[in-house]
């Protein structure tokens, strides 16, 4: 069976991610993303209403034209998680195919919402849930197989691609977490299963944002403990205290909100992306919040609430909030800037539960809000955070459980690539041989 990879998008980038397999004359895509900061750096750019095309132009979203080359039908549209440069394309591209969207529930939801608030394109694909430990069949003697992982948003999952030539697995994005605080471990005994099993691992196609990175990604549950750490250090302040994090990130949210209770203070979710994510998953019953957390996306609501806040007394509270790049329109950015009836007050305390995305546009904002905040008197706890991508052990085990013939690395620029092929290559691949580096819109035939 001819066996192609098309790597589509996310190899000149971090975001809009998209690589298709073709197996015979079935074709099944993996991800499609969006790059945000494309987008975001024109002002007023609303996606919703643009077309496709204009969206390639910026770079926002993946050149798909390179389907044409492949000769097969799409069977499947396999979004791996719910973060947008996986799925903030979908619904701009996904109506091009006579093909259903697979994806775990969470993920499935978010792909919904998108599509609900799509302006330009009627999106009528399919809709299909599978949960992770799942396969079904797809096209003519494939089987499409979800393998649970861990990451920075609940209900990840890496796809598998089994085919008489050997399993294709679709690796973006994990870290390797065996106590993640929200669902079960990343399944590394099935990893090396599938790779016992027949043919063996034919492709492996690797996320190497962190490839450069030494030692091994902590797990969730360290994440938490830095979170209480810093929380029960401020159990005796008596002044404000405002958290902010990757919305998408339940777990972290998760952890915010039980130390917030444990200090004696009433935690509440502000900002329209927190809203959407908390509410979804507390709705699918990925989590279970206390009963009176409040959670308000929309500008007069949290204006509301930060006023029944000043009202109340803010040592009584937790705003956890948007913001945490410096987004200019996010709320803690709005805090910062003093737009909200929110006070800040010399020596309150904001707490930023991430890391600043390594690149120039959020490193300049992050820089922004932080000398907002600090000139209200504001003092900065940075980066309470681990990081949701495998680092060098990570990937070292990964390719010792796997044992692929053939390795792709893919989620980032050609230096990032280049620090897996580095380690790839001391794991006996050979660039050009059985690592191949490759840009959008090429096509790699590994079975001919
Ligand atoms: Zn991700």
């Amino acid at each position: 069976m001819e066996i192609d990879i098309a790597t589509i998008g996310g190899y000149e980038e971090v975001g809009r991610q998209m690589t298709a397999v073709r197996a015979g004359d079935d074709i099944v895509v993996f991800d499609m993303g969006l790059n945000l900061s494309k987008v975001l750096i024109h002002d007023n750019v609303e996606t919703e209403r643009m077309h496709s095309l204009d969206l390639i132009d910026m770079g926002a979203i993946p050149d798909d034209r390179v389907m044409s080359d492949l000769d097969g039908e799409v069977q499947a549209i396999v979004p791996t998680h719910g973060h947008l440069d996986h799925i903030g394309a979908i619904s701009k591209l996904a109506h091009r195919y006579d093909a259903p969207v697979v994806a775990t529930p969470f993920t499935i939801e978010l792909i919904k919402q998108q599509i609900e608030s799509e302006e330009k394109f009627g999106v009528g694909n399919d809709l299909v849930k599978m949960d992770p430990g799942e396969s079904m069949e797809i096209g003519n003697g494939l089987d499409l197989e979800f393998v649970n992982v861990t990451h920075s948003i609940i209900d990840a999952i890496n796809p598998v691609l089994h085919t008489p030539e050997g399993s294709i697995i679709y690796g973006l994005d994990k870290r390797m977490d065996h106590t993640p605080v929200i669902g079960d471990p990343i399944d590394m005994d099935r990893f090396a299963e599938i790779a016992r099993e027949g043919e063996g691992v034919l492709c492996y196609i690797e996320d190497c944002t962190n490839a450069g990175r030494k030692g091994r990604t902590p797990s969730e549950q360290h994440a938490r403990n830095h979170v209480k750490d810093v929380l029960y250090s401020m159990e005796d302040y008596d002044g404000g205290i405002v958290a902010t994090t990757f919305s998408s990130q339940i777990a972290r949210v998760t952890s915010l909100v039980e130390f917030a209770k444990d200090i004696g203070r009433q935690p509440v979710l502000l900002g329209r992306s927190m809203e959407k994510y908390s509410g979804t998953a507390e709705r699918l019953d990925f989590v279970d919040f206390p009963d009176d957390l409040g959670m308000f996306g929309h500008r007069q609501s949290v204006d509301r609430t930060f006023k029944r806040i000043m009202n109340d007394g803010k040592e009584n509270f937790l705003p956890i909030v948007t913001g945490h790049q410096g987004e200019p329109r996010a709320m803690l950015t709005r805090m910062g800037r003093g737009e909200t009836p929110y006070q800040l007050d010399e020596g309150d305390k904001v707490i930023f539960s991430a890391r600043v995305i390594p690149e120039p546009t959020n490193e300049g904002q992050r820089y922004q809000s932080e000398q907002l905040l600090g000139m209200q008197g504001a003092r900065i706890y940075d980066d309470v955070h681990v990081s949701g991508h495998l680092s060098q052990e990570g990937h070292y085990e990964m390719l010792q459980t796997l044992q692929p013939h053939h390795v792709v690395p893919a989620h980032n620029d050609l230096e990032h690539l280049a620090r897996y092929i580095d380690l790839a290559e001391d794991q006996g691949y050979e660039l050009g041989r059985d690592i191949h580096a490759s840009r959008n819109g090429n096509v790699i035939s590994l079975v001919e």
